[in-house]
């Protein structure tokens, strides 16, 4: 994991892709079916763009066919967090990284076993690291 992270909006803006600034700073939704993590089966991990804090494994990925990687529970620990998100007339619980902040997404009550919950991801806010 990367401690040195920007401080600053203004640094991040600098440092991240504008697509990818856009949704885990200023929590902007990707295109569904757009990115490539959604099909991706590989063994491995799944860490935050912004910083690589390790976030979702893939043991917990599954196809909730909304278009967004989805899993049914973030990593053991304290990695994930979330928050009540009042935005666009709706009430959501809001994932996001602990360690920098970046907004991951938003987790529903309606996933699989055995937590029943759907972590909904934008794949723009998440890199994959393949199992060695
Ligand atoms: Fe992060």
């Amino acid at each position: 994991m990367n401690d040195n992270i920007p401080k600053s909006d203004e640094e991040w803006k600098r440092l991240l892709p504008p697509e990818q600034y856009h949704v885990t700073r200023e929590k902007g939704t990707e295109k569904p079916f757009t990115e490539k993590l959604l099909h991706n089966k590989e063994k491995g991990m799944y860490v935050c763009a912004d910083c690589g804090s390790e976030l979702f494994g893939s043991e917990t990925k599954f196809d909730s066919g909304s278009g967004w990687p989805s899993f049914w529970a973030p990593v053991s620990g304290n990695n994930v967090t979330t928050r009540v998100d009042t935005s666009h007339g709706m009430t959501r619980e809001e994932v996001l990284c602990k360690n920098c902040g970046a907004h991951l997404g938003h987790v529903f009550n309606d996933g699989p076993k055995p937590t029943n919950l759907r972590y909904c991801i934008n794949s723009i806010s998440l890199k994959f690291q393949k199992e060695k």
